[in-house]
């Protein structure tokens, strides 16, 4: 197998996101001199016979070339571009099916491009025939189903059914965004049998905050309705998601949301706090409104609390500004994390989530790494240097364990207490 050390990233690797007219080689958007790039384009697609493997190949060979031969490219400035050894791209190991841009909802943070009103200008199920002939994909891909609304997408049921159901490739890590204003029986039936992610994102506590931020009147008690639906097996596998905008985080807000993740019965699911990725940088009130959104879902009983990468590495940056070290550990918002403070901590995760949390935040400013353990095997990290072991080594000691992913967060948990672990030793507090 050739191997060449070179500038490119996962998803140039092997990513393909499927627009209603386009493809995409990522969902990424960064800034360069404040102004967003990303969402970077594969190939125009006006009918089926514009989809050419050939041709997906091919333009993500010439941006590599391109990153590796000082031209300008649509990735440049991008912080996902990586340099190591990268091997020849041949196959595809993720999708996002966001086909289509129609939705009930029209979020504040959102854009007509996934609210526009387009269908596919293809058959998804065609598509997918036509790949697996060419045979492109790797044994296991990554799918995302996204929109637009996905049950929205013409024929979804069908066509998730094909896709969730197939022999070659087998999609694994299967994810659905829907907004859950709509309940669909075949979503359910597969968060009933740990075959997808749910992913919903609800961002209000009150219908006129449901209104501002959603940009819709219809839907707002329904999704908590539809939620406690999906949720009667306590399967894990629902992520509540609270994107904080200028309109929504005053504390009313908070405690109203919480009250309806109570009345709901929904304790038990996933919650992850972001933010309008428009916002840069956050200021004081947004930052203490994050604390006390975390702080509050925790009191409730939540236990899978998570601040996404964004949200964590702006949420250091402005206490890092405001707060010095010494009013931290006198702060009785981080009670919980000093806990933590002059500890040596085994880190479980050696990705880009681990090496930001470790340069930054106040925990690893206070403590040490013991070492890193990943069930993953990786012959190049870019990210830690030092030496990583197997899982089973934090049977060997009792040290804390951080867990360095969000969006793995509660797989490894479970690993973690499959292993025999006190769950004690799992550090599950908010983290900055
Ligand atoms: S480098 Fe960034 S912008 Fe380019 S494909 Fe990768 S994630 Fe997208
Ligand atoms: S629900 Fe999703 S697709 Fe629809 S408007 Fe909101 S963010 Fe956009």
């Amino acid at each position: 197998m050739k191997k060449n050390k070179l500038f490119s990233c996962e998803d140039l690797q092997g990513s393909i996101y499927f627009g209603p007219n386009a493809l995409r080689h990522c969902c990424q958007r960064f800034f360069v001199d404040g102004k967003m790039e990303g969402d970077v384009e594969i190939l125009k697609v006006k009918s089926d016979n514009d989809i050419s493997v050939e041709n997906i190949i091919s333009a993500k060979k010439k941006i590599v070339d391109d990153l590796n031969n000082n031209k300008k490219t649509p990735c440049d400035g991008c912080p996902k571009l990586q340099f190591k050894e990268w091997t020849d791209i041949k196959k595809i190991n993720k999708i996002s099916i966001e086909a289509h841009s129609k939705c009930n909802a029209r979020c504040s943070y959102c854009s007509e491009m996934f609210y526009g009103g387009l269908n596919p200008n293809y058959d998804l199920n065609k598509m997918l025939d036509k790949f697996r002939k060419l045979n492109i994909f790797d044994k296991n891909v990554a799918i995302t189903w996204g929109g637009g609304e996905p049950v929205l997408l013409k024929n979804f049921k069908n066509i998730f059914k094909n896709f969730i159901e197939s022999k070659y490739p087998k999609f694994k890590d299967i994810r659905v965004y829907s907004n859950s204003i709509i309940y669909n029986n075949l979503i359910h039936e597969y968060l009933d049998q740990n075959k997808i992610i749910l992913t919903t994102s609800t961002d209000a506590g009150t219908q006129e905050t449901f209104e501002k931020v959603r940009g819709v009147k219809k839907g707002f008690l329904q999704i908590f309705k539809n939620l406690e639906k999906y949720n009667t097996k306590k399967s894990g596998n629902i992520i509540i998601k609270y994107i904080l905008t200028s309109d929504n985080y005053n504390n009313d807000e908070i405690n109203s949301f919480v009250d309806l993740i109570k009345n709901h019965h929904l304790l038990n699911c996933n919650f992850e706090i972001s933010t309008d990725y428009k916002f840069e940088n956050l200021d004081l009130e947004k930052s203490l409104s994050m604390v006390y959104f975390y702080n509050s879902l925790s009191a409730a009983g939540a236990k899978f609390i998570h601040f996404d990468d964004h949200v964590r590495k702006r949420l250091f940056k402005f206490f890092k500004e405001n707060f010095s070290i010494k009013q931290m550990e006198k702060n009785e918002m981080f009670n919980n994390l000093r806990k933590y403070f002059d500890k040596d901590i085994i880190v479980w995760g050696t990705g880009r989530y681990a090496d930001e949390i470790i340069k930054n935040s106040f925990l690893f400013k206070k403590s040490k790494v013991a070492y890193y353990v990943d069930g993953i095997k990786k012959k190049h990290n870019n990210f830690i240097s030092e030496k990583v072991y197997a899982p089973n080594k934090i049977l060997t000691s009792d040290n804390p364990i951080l867990i360095a992913s969000s969006t793995y967060w509660q797989e490894i948990y479970r690993k973690i207490l499959d292993l025999g672990v006190d769950k004690k030793r799992v550090i599950n507090t908010l983290i900055i």
